[in-house]
């Protein structure tokens, strides 16, 4: 039998492939990665659609700001081909629930308050922020205190390309000030470079992979297809049962799967975690973001600059509205996507694929004609449904502490746990994951090379 590696690493998305990599760098070695699908990348997935590379997951990297982003750095030295999406003309863009435009003057001014209503949530926040005592509202309780809570659809749909399309959970769940400033944007920059390449996102996570694996198919330090059903620790180390029936013993364990699937209890930790833990799992917001594809024979909308993005207002927050055209990144391949989140995403999920683009086409007749063609295909990824991510990604829920979100990436015993949704900064985003990856190594190098082990303090882990 061969020798029992010193780290199991549970997962090889962005997280567990930079947690690994950094153990890797440290001197440890003698590492295993098990992966449950038969690629690394996890929520880095494109897929091929009507013959073009579309990402299932993630979509955008932001520059621009003050704080250089990894991640975006590794994509120009890969030469990743992306495009600048422009948000600028979307209050020309913006369509009434039964069709015809909205006056770009009235979405204006609608966005006027909306973006000044941004600025104030940011200054409570910080304001909050400064206060000793854990002290934290919702969005949508921030909007109040501000007197502009987004009322009619026109209003809502703005709100929702501010709040929703970024968190893909409503003002009404979202943590206030675990949420603006955004940081994201406030330190990598609002320049959103939307990955249009054969490669897809996912070179990013291959390319540091391959930094310390000879081969993503044939080294023995990476399985795929190894979906890990049982977690058995003790302070003698870890033991780790997949379903095919295999055994697997190390010294600890860098669980990278997200707080969806932690959630779900697919693994099974022997003993229980604690409760604290539980608690800290169980509380967090497992979000769902969904990007319907359609394919035309003919693109139908208008193209050309400034026609990017499009916004459909309902009465009904979050039906459908969020629009966005290829022709940029891919010229006439008449490829529409649509963004829905959370609820509707839930709902959507339930739906056959016929019935959503049934939807969707009974709101495209309203905005362009009677007569627009059938859509020739529809993907529909099902994020929430998939048991190895149970949703798209973490948000912080209002009433959530601080204090319970660092023991959300607290160690038990010889067990590490890793994400984007332990990182604190970014969470949500690939550049969170990546960070987190890294920050977990150095958590378990500082216990293994220093036996400095935060998992066996206090004997909290009991
Ligand atoms: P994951 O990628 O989920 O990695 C965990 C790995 O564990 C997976 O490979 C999974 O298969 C594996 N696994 C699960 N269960 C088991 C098991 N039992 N045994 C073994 N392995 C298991 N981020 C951005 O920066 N920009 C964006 O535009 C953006 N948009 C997004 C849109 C969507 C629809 C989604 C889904 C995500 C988006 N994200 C975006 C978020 C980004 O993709 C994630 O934050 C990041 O990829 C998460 O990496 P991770 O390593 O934490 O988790």
């Amino acid at each position: 039998a061969s020798p029992s590696p010193t780290v199991i690493v549970i997962g090889a998305g962005m997280s567990g492939i930079s947690a690994a990599k950094t153990l890797h760098e440290a001197g440890i070695h003698d590492i295993l990665i098990l992966e449950a699908t038969p690629k690394i990348g996890g929520r880095l997935k494109k897929t091929q659609f009507s013959g073009l590379t579309v990402e299932l997951g993630a979509n955008w990297l932001y520059g621009g700001g003050t704080v250089a982003n990894p991640l975006l750095d590794m994509a120009t030295k890969l030469k990743l081909r992306t495009s600048l999406n422009d948000f600028e003309n979307i209050t020309s863009n913006t369509y009434k629930q039964e069709g015809g435009l909205y006056p770009s003057k009235l979405v204006e001014a609608i966005n006027k308050v909306a973006t000044a209503r941004n600025d104030f949530c940011s200054k409570l926040s910080e304001r909050l922020s400064s206060k000793k005592k854990d002290v934290d509202v919702s969005i949508l309780a921030a909007h109040r205190i501000y007197k502009q809570e987004p009322k009619t659809p026109l209003e809502m749909v703005i709100d929702y390309y501010y709040n929703d399309y970024q968190d893909a959970e409503p003002p009404k769940v979202t943590s206030l000030k675990h949420t603006y400033p955004r940081n994201e944007i406030v330190d990598h920059g609002d320049d959103a470079y939307f990955v249009a390449d054969p490669r897809g996102f996912e070179i990013l996570s291959q390319y540091l992979a391959k930094q310390f694996l000879s081969s993503l198919t044939s080294d023995p330090r990476l399985k795929l297809n190894k979906v890990v059903r049982e977690i058995i620790y003790s302070s003698h180390g870890v033991t780790v049962k997949t379903e095919d029936g295999s055994t697997y013993n190390s010294r600890y364990v860098i669980v990278s799967v997200s707080l969806g699937v932690l959630q779900s209890g697919l693994i099974d930790f022997k003993p229980t975690l604690p409760l604290w833990k539980r608690i800290a799992i169980s509380d967090f917001s497992m979000t769902i973001y969904t990007k319907i594809f359609l394919k035309f024979s003919y693109a139908f909308w208008p193209t050309g600059p400034g026609t990017e993005f499009f916004l459909y207002t309902h009465a009904r927050r979050g039906y459908y509205p969020l629009w966005q055209h290829l022709e940029n990144e891919y010229p006439g391949s008449n490829i529409l996507f649509v963004t829905v989140t959370a609820d509707e995403s839930r709902r959507i999920e339930q739906l056959p694929d016929e019935t959503i683009e049934a939807e969707i086409m009974e709101i495209l007749k309203k905005l362009f004609g009677e007569n627009v063609p059938k859509a020739e295909s529809i993907l529909v990824p099902r994020w929430g449904m998939d048991k190895f991510y149970k949703g798209s990604y973490s948000n912080w829920p209002d009433g959530y502490s601080q204090n319970r979100k660092d023991q959300l990436a607290d160690p038990v015993g010889p067990v590490y746990f890793t994400g984007e949704h332990t990182n604190d900064k970014y969470i949500g985003y690939a550049t969170g994951a990546y960070l987190a990856g890294i920050d977990t190594a150095n958590d378990l190098i500082e216990c293994i090379k220093n036996k400095s082990c935060r998992g066996f303090n206090r004997n909290r882990w009991h």
